[in-house]
């Protein structure tokens, strides 16, 4: 059994764990993170196919039960390593429902990380005629923020493969605030993986899981799980929250493609454009699955698809994003069920029409146009605010919080990062202020927590 004693454990490395680890270290606190799963970000496998399969869940094949695909990266910094880089200010009704403000945080970390859009050259030229097309038909489409910065530590050089890791160093990652925690020194081990709370008359006391083959045990006053909208529930859930889990949001996701004469996005960097449409609930934008993943995903929706792809070079895509309903749930395994409801149904037809239009006005062959099986990239709202959580992040057992997408009372709808780095700090900003000098100075049991 390895063993260590801290402050604060903070479970999960993604966004929400990585921000709260790095605000707490900086400002003194002694923290421990816990991954499950590897730093890849100095492989040679980091960006590629081959490595996109070995640290997705599941080799990428997560499915849940309705047979909606997840992609849910596990790996130091969470699913940053494979997002698209977009950023979205919170929503408004965080203070408005909630009095929840995270527009000050959100601001602060927006332009401490240099989120802009891109410039006009390095749009894509055919992700920008897409949107001059639903321009044209009355949208407003405009610019998407991103966590990018072009030229940062090499050549750009981002296509659709930017979503299986940054290879070129322009995206922005957690994982580089869990350096910045190290470096402040905050503990980190990888491939620590937590299997439940430590939780005695009411009050949380730590965490215990396995590192490797060793059982891991962490006796800590504070407690954050930050593990997911998939591994929070489930780790909550195994702790005796059993409320954890029932419900969810995923912001589900197709794209709309259609063949062009003109040639395709694949060669743009992803989401460089998009358009909100919050009376429908749905956001749209310039995406198409890399080169590789294309006919996979075809395969799905069913055995003619993977013929189509010879034309992935000359296809345009536009992604909808549905603000979904919470349904389904997440069992204490991690099995997931999440289909969408008939009204999702119904909004996700009205979405596809305008897709079409849009892939029309651009010159694409009516006979062409296709929309993909469904995935999910946010899962969320599983361990909710006003449910099972304070609007402190705080659960029932004292101590225990949760910070990360599970938290969100409902579905965005929009890229969900910049939320989440603003609820971090807001839950940083919270617990330095509670903290009373003198507490929470317990010595380690095997030293200080050790890098992994
Ligand atoms: C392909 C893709 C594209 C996306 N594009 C965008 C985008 O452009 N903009 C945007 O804002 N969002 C985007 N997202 C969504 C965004 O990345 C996630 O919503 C966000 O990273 C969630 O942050 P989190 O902190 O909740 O959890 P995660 O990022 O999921 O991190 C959770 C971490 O906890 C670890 N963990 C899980 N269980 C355990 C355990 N038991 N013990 C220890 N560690 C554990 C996991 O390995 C993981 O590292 C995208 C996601 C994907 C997959």
């Amino acid at each position: 059994m390895e063993r260590h004693r801290t402050d604060v454990v903070v479970v999960g490395s993604g966004p929400g764990g990585a921000t709260l680890a790095r605000q707490l270290a900086r400002a003194g606190r002694r923290v421990l993170l816990l991954e499950r799963g590897r730093d890849w970000r100095r492989s040679p496998l980091y960006g590629t196919y081959p490595g996109a399969l070995l640290y997705a869940d599941k080799h990428a094949l997560l499915f849940t039960r309705e047979g909606l695909n997840i992609v849910r990266p596990l790996m130091l910094g969470g699913a940053t390593s494979m997002y698209c880089g977009c950023s979205a200010p919170p929503a408004s009704w965080w203070r408005e429902r909630w009095g929840i403000d995270l527009e000050g945080h959100a601001r602060e970390a927006a332009a401490e990380l240099g989120v802009a859009p891109l410039p006009p050259e390095l749009r894509g030229e055919a992700s920008t005629r897409l949107a001059q097309a639903g321009t044209a038909l009355g949208m407003d489409w405009q610019p998407q923020d991103k966590f990018m910065s072009p030229g940062r530590t090499g050549p750009f050089d981002c296509g659709a493969r930017c979503m299986l890791g940054c290879r070129c160093g322009a995206k922005w990652n957690a994982a580089e605030y869990v350096d910045d925690a190290v470096a402040a020194g905050a503990g980190l081990l990888t491939g620590a993986r937590v299997e439940r709370v430590l939780v005695q008359d009411g009050v949380a006391r730590g965490v215990r899981g396995r590192i490797g083959r060793r059982e891991l045990e962490v006796e800590a006053g504070t407690v954050v799980v930050a593990a997911g909208g998939i591994g929070t529930p489930v780790l909550l859930r195994n702790s005796g929250l059993a409320a954890a889990g029932q419900g969810m949001a995923m912001d589900t996701t197709a794209m709309v493609y259609g063949l062009s004469p003109e040639g395709g996005i694949g060669q743009d960097p992803p989401m460089t454009w998009s358009a909100p449409d919050d009376d429908l609930g749905v956001l749209y934008s310039t995406l198409i699955d890399p080169w590789l993943m294309y006919p996979i995903v075809m395969a799905v929706k069913g055995p003619a698809y993977p013929f189509t792809w010879p034309r992935w070079g000359r296809t345009l895509g536009v992604m909808i994003k549905l603000t979904d309903e919470l349904s389904g749930e997440v069992d204490e395994r991690g099995g997931v069920s999440k289909g969408l409801t008939a009204a999702d149904r119904e909004r996700l037809r009205a979405a596809e029409e305008v897709a079409g239009r849009i892939l029309r006005q651009a010159g694409c062959r009516p006979d062409s146009i296709l929309t993909t099986p469904l995935r999910g990239t946010h899962p969320s709202a599983t361990v909710r605010i006003g449910d099972m959580l304070g609007t402190d992040l705080q659960t029932e057992v004292r101590g225990l919080y949760v910070c990360d997408a599970s938290v969100f009372p409902r579905a965005l709808g929009r890229p969900t990062v910049l939320t989440i780095i603003a609820l971090a700090r807001r839950l940083a900003q919270q617990l330095l202020a509670a903290a009373t000098p003198g507490q929470d100075t317990a010595t380690p049991v095997l030293g200080a927590p050790a890098r992994a």
